[in-house]
């Protein structure tokens, strides 16, 4: 075990699966303590113990957000993980798709954030970071209207958050990944199997987009979230890092 987050209380949303798990259990692994919340309890029980305390939280429901930081209390770090992501295009975005993408992927970071920044302020500082995505404002993929929209709007969101609270210790970074070898991702590989024709040419398809010819693991994310987690990233903030395999190149 590493010592880099010793001492800090780190709260970590849609924590079950994927990059959010990979990220609560590399936090416990430095010395975090780490409340994981989910809607998955099943999920989120196989990485409970020792410094990772499970909570029930679904980030789309307010009064259960105001509790938990209620019951949480300070924490020093906060990464909004929870989002989905929509396969569509403008012409096939609906309203209702438009109203949830946005309050999955965007106002629960807002809502999730403004109940735990007073407590980070009252301590004097906190890191504060959010999994956006290398398609958003940074590249446009194909199909992914209301998703890459919905990301790019958070990178305003952390660079504002950094600039109005720089001098007050709060530091707000986005990580923008490439694909990335997730359940969530398994999903999408087999939405599009029969356009792709089969999984594997999905998958395939999927790999490619990486200039390196793999997909991204949810460990070399959370590898990142501790960075900026930690205090080595202290001169670190209101940035968007993309971590994409060479995606982007
Ligand atoms: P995943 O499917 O592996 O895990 C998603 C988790 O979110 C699940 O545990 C699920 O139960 C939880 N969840 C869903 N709705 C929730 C809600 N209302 N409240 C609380 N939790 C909820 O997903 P993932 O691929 O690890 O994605 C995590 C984040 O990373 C998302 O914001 C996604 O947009 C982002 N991201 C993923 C990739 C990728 O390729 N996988 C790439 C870039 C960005």
């Amino acid at each position: 075990m590493g010592g880099r987050l010793l001492g800090k209380r780190a709260f970590v949303t849609a924590a079950a699966k994927g990059i959010g798990r990979a990220v609560a259990v590399a936090f416990a692994a430095e010395g975090a303590e780490v409340i994981a919340t989910d809607i998955d309890e099943r999920s989120l029980a196989e990485i409970a113990g020792g410094r990772i305390t499970p909570r029930r939280l679904d980030v789309l429901d307010a009064s259960a957000i105001a509790c938990i930081g209620e019951e949480t209390g300070p924490i020093d770090v906060l990464v909004n993980c929870a989002g989905y992501v929509h396969q569509n295009t403008i012409e096939t975005c609906t309203e209702d798709d438009w109203d949830f993408a946005f309050d999955l992927n965007v106002r629960s970071a807002f809502r999730v954030t403004k109940t735990f920044l007073p407590g980070m302020l009252e301590k004097g500082g906190g890191s504060i970071i959010v999994i956006s995505s290398a398609a958003s404002s940074i590249k446009g993929a194909p199909n992914r209207f209301v998703y890459a929209t919905t990301k790019a709007a958070l990178l305003g969101f952390v660079k504002s958050i950094a600039t109005d609270y720089v001098r007050r210790g709060i530091r707000a970074n986005a990580i923008c990944p490439g694909t990335i070898d997730t359940p969530s991702l398994a999903d999408r590989m087999a939405a599009n199997a029969a356009e792709a024709g089969g999984v594997e040419a999905a998958r395939a398809a999927f790999v490619a987009r990486q200039a390196m010819g793999r997909l991204g693991r949810p460990e070399e994310i959370a590898a990142l979230a501790v960075y900026l987690a930690s205090d080595e990233s202290a001169f670190l903030t209101g940035q968007a890092i993309v971590i994409d395999g060479g995606w982007t190149l």
